[in-house]
């Protein structure tokens, strides 16, 4: 398979150099830049896979290259924000990006959100990366079929309950809040409580869980919300 081409735009050259580092090491081909100007240049040229894009730039915002790039490419786009209010985040999705990332992050955690990325993105050139395994096989999900296997075992999930366990798999790590995680499962429009979510993790622990008790796939992140926690 031909190496995955990813454009980095961030002009702290410390954070820059961190996210290629890493990168690199997942055998991704990196080509950075360190301002909007730049960025746009290089995107005319080049076809990149993904780009990582950074919302507090010197000359073009992150916002406006967003925008900019949006006009003539569906390029998956990750933002990098260091705004940590609500809004930020929404208006950066609302403008194009696929998926954000607030500052301070883990370099393994953006790489994660790189691959469920490029994988939501690229799925049909890539038919092998459709179902997702975790934990060594024991748990495995393919997204398009809907199919979740427990231990080689196919298990039932409800249609909530799946949409609940894919929204947190193909962001591993990210802390999701109840509200955030209605939103990103059910859509706005879900006018259900928000303990209703409570139920539907408890649902799924007790059918992809070893122990549901010590849960190591849906962890409860005490005063936060939730993440997931399969490798
Ligand atoms: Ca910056």
């Amino acid at each position: 398979m031909n190496k995955k081409k990813i454009l980095v735009v961030e002009d702290e050259k410390n954070i820059s150099n961190v996210i290629r580092a890493y990168l690199i090491k997942e055998g991704f081909d990196v080509i950075t830049a360190k301002d909007g100007k730049i960025a746009l240049e290089l995107f005319k040229d080049e076809e990149f896979h993904l780009i990582i894009l950074d919302l507090m730039l010197p000359k073009i915002s992150g916002e406006e290259i967003c925008t900019t790039i949006r006009a003539t490419s569906d390029v998956p786009i990750i933002m990098l924000t260091a705004k940590v209010d609500e809004d930020s985040k929404i208006e950066g999705l609302s403008i194009g990006a696929d998926d954000y990332v607030t500052k301070p992050f883990s370099p393994r955690e953006l790489v994660s959100r790189v691959k469920a990325l490029l994988r939501r993105s690229y799925r049909d050139s890539s038919p092998m990366a459709e179902k997702l395994t975790f934990n060594n096989g024991d748990l495995e999900v393919d997204i398009d079929k809907m199919i979740v296997r427990k231990n080689g075992k196919n298990i039932y999930l409800t249609s909530n309950e799946f949409k609940v366990l894919v929204s947190l798999l193909t962001r591993p790590g990210q802390v999701f809040s109840r509200e955030q995680l209605i939103e990103l499962a059910f859509g706005y429009d879900y006018d259900g409580f928000d303990r209703t979510i409570d139920t539907h993790i408890k649902n799924i622990r007790q059918k992809i869980e070893n122990n549901p008790k010590n849960p190591s796939y849906i962890l409860t992140i005490y005063g936060a919300g939730y993440k997931f926690g399969g490798v």
